[in-house]
């Protein structure tokens, strides 16, 4: 089976949506078939777990999507169709879509280009910048570009110039992890496969506690190896039909706190340059020479 990585889709991804250059909120998807040459086709006899298919019809290709699915599941879809088409990867659709757990690496890469070309970075950010953090604002731009939550929540950690990572998790387990250019900077982590901590309120929603967020939370409990301390606020939905939980953490004052002096020691020694604040991690210059 061919694989992609995800870095490689989602330049596709934005060269697609640069050719199409939508220009109104929500995108349309058809726009984005017709760039295909593609008909779209609403079938209403597919079964509740069936999203879509491709087929080829007089050498045209035909996207089928299931005709009972909400609007916004239909739009994902379409796009979901797109992704497999320009980028060249065949479906596997066996496994039901909505398991992040159970999906095969190329759905996982069609997911995220179907979610570059419903939220595209040009029309997503300015609203994004302009947004509260949490789900209440997550809530209303997913309602604006017609999107998952997910999908939504998911963009929205990636573009946001605030410290912020969007978290789904499944059966108590990080799945899949977003984050800012601020967090990346700061090497904030939060590793796949993780058990989620119990006093996240993730953990917490989880285990049928009845909390609101935002709540804080101490930042080394989302992040692994975090020495820089501060507080975080996490915000969650739980899903348990599919026990399936999404979770957004940020700072609240938008600042990642400062590296801490042990951090800084081990910057100054990986990469051997000048001293930093004047203060040298050795005793005198002589040894240098
Ligand atoms: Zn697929």
């Amino acid at each position: 089976m061919k694989q992609m990585d995800e870095f490689t889709a989602i330049m596709k991804a934005r060269t697609f949506v640069n050719k199409v250059n939508p220009s109104a909120v929500p995108v349309s998807v058809e726009a984005y078939a017709a760039e295909l040459s593609a008909r779209v086709k609403y079938d209403k006899t597919m079964s509740a777990e069936e999203d879509g298919c491709s087929t080829f019809f007089n050498g045209k290709l035909v996207i089928a999507v299931n005709g009972n699915h909400r609007q916004e599941r239909q739009r994902f879809t379409i796009c979901h169709e797109v992704a497999h088409a320009v980028l060249g990867l065949p479906s596997e659709h066996d496994a039901a879509s909505w398991s992040y757990a159970k999906r095969p690496p190329n759905e996982v890469i069609c997911d995220a280009f179907a979610a570059e070309l419903l939220l595209p970075f040009s029309l997503f950010k300015p609203h994004v910048e302009k947004s509260d953090i949490g789900f209440t604002a997550v809530e209303a731009l997913a309602n604006l570009f017609e999107a998952s939550l997910a999908a939504t929540a998911s963009r929205f950690a990636t573009v946001t110039s605030a410290p912020c990572a969007y978290v789904l998790s499944e059966g108590g387990k990080v799945r899949y992890c977003a984050r800012s250019k601020a967090l990346r900077e700061a090497k904030a982590w939060i590793p796949l496969g993780v058990v989620l901590a119990e006093r996240s309120l993730t953990a917490r929603l989880r285990g049928g506690e009845a909390c609101q967020g935002p709540q804080e939370i101490a930042a080394d409990i989302w992040f692994s190896d975090w020495q820089r301390g501060g507080e975080l606020l996490e915000d969650s939905r739980y899903h348990s039909p599919w026990d399936q939980g999404l979770s957004l953490v940020w700072f609240e004052d938008e600042e990642v706190p400062e590296q801490t002096n042990s951090e800084q020691r081990l910057t100054f020694e990986n990469d051997g340059l000048a001293e930093l604040d004047g203060v040298l991690p050795w005793p005198g210059r002589s040894r240098r020479r």
